[in-house]
């Protein structure tokens, strides 16, 4: 029987980064929608997990631990989702503040620089418009947009602050073996988010990803063409990756990923993802996190 309507969401982002609805609110939306599992990916950082969870108790809603991480350099974009990651382990906990300690200060370098573009923004507005979490250029474009500099946040990025806009400042990032290894390292699995949206390097680069310790690929994703679906299920089967699917879901009415529950996820997805999760420790004994399930 094909399921009717999607059940699973494993792409989901709230205001712990740039979505607009905080943990609780993502958690009855999946309610009101008969969602009965998401994972809740917000970039760079675990801190929407356990308000998440908490709302979630004693619900039929499970939340899995989750977050995406950016990686991204002359290679061009990459975005690593890491699942059942242990949201206490402290080696993740220590990249990942790095990670949103260089968020801010590139923040306040792209507002100094749209200032000298004409365009003057307050500090204290972007930081309102990121809940002072996980500052990032989608609040920049917002800020933009409330400011009436620009239409939309599309248009935000297209003139300013895409990657080779006049106000686009890099920030530090971690290379795809250190996300891989770090995610792994904290009991988590790896897994490529997607790929061909990020471009044809990404789809590329998935074999040496695996040398990695990749053990996902998210297959369905809203603008992946059924040929780049069929591509990414070759690579699945040849490499024995999971095939995973997610909404990207940042809020209603965000242009960016598509509505929650809305991607198809295939049966047996999140089974192998738990089955896959606990670091094992080179010794062979198990993590506290792996024994205390
Ligand atoms: P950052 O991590 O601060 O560099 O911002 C990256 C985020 O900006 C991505 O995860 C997307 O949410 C968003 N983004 C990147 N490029 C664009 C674009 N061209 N249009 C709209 N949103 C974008
Ligand atoms: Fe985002
Ligand atoms: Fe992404
Ligand atoms: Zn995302």
């Amino acid at each position: 029987m094909h399921q009717r309507s999607n059940k699973i969401d494993l792409h989901v982002h709230s205001t712990a980064s740039d979505g607009i609805l905080t943990p609780s609110e993502v958690v009855r939306l999946a309610l009101e929608r008969g969602l009965n599992v998401i994972a809740l990916t917000d970039h760079d950082t675990l801190g929407g997990v356990a308000e998440a969870q908490q709302a979630a108790t004693g619900t039929e809603l499970k939340v899995i631990p989750g977050v995406e991480i950016n990686s991204e350099g002359e290679w061009g974009a990459l975005h690593f989702l890491g699942y059942y990651v242990d949201p206490e382990n402290g080696p993740l906990r220590e990249k990942l503040q790095a990670m949103l300690d260089a968020r801010l200060s590139r923040a306040r370098k792209m507002i100094r620089r749209l200032g000298e573009l004409g365009m003057p923004l307050d500090w204290d507005e972007v930081r309102t418009l990121a809940g002072g979490k996980s500052i990032g250029r989608p609040h920049v474009a917002r800020a933009l947009v409330n400011r009436g500099y620009v239409e939309t946040t599309q248009e935000a990025f297209e003139s300013f602050i895409a990657r080779d806009g006049p106000a686009y400042i890099p920030r530090p990032r971690l290379g795809p073996p250190e996300v891989i290894q770090a995610i792994v390292g904290a009991g988590g699995v790896p897994v490529l988010a997607h790929p061909a949206h990020s471009g044809p390097a990404a789809v590329e680069r998935v074999p040496e990803f695996v040398s990695y310790g990749l053990r996902g690929v998210e297959v369905y994703y809203p603008d992946h063409s059924p040929q780049d679906v069929e591509k990414l299920l070759g690579l699945c089967r040849e490499h024995d990756l999971i095939a995973t699917g997610g909404s990207d879901f940042h809020g209603p009415g965000i242009e960016e990923g598509a509505p929650l529950g809305s991607v198809y996820v295939p049966p047996g997805c999140v089974e192998r993802l738990r089955e896959g999760r606990g670091y094992r420790a080179p010794t062979g004994r198990p993590s506290p996190y792996t024994s205390q399930r």
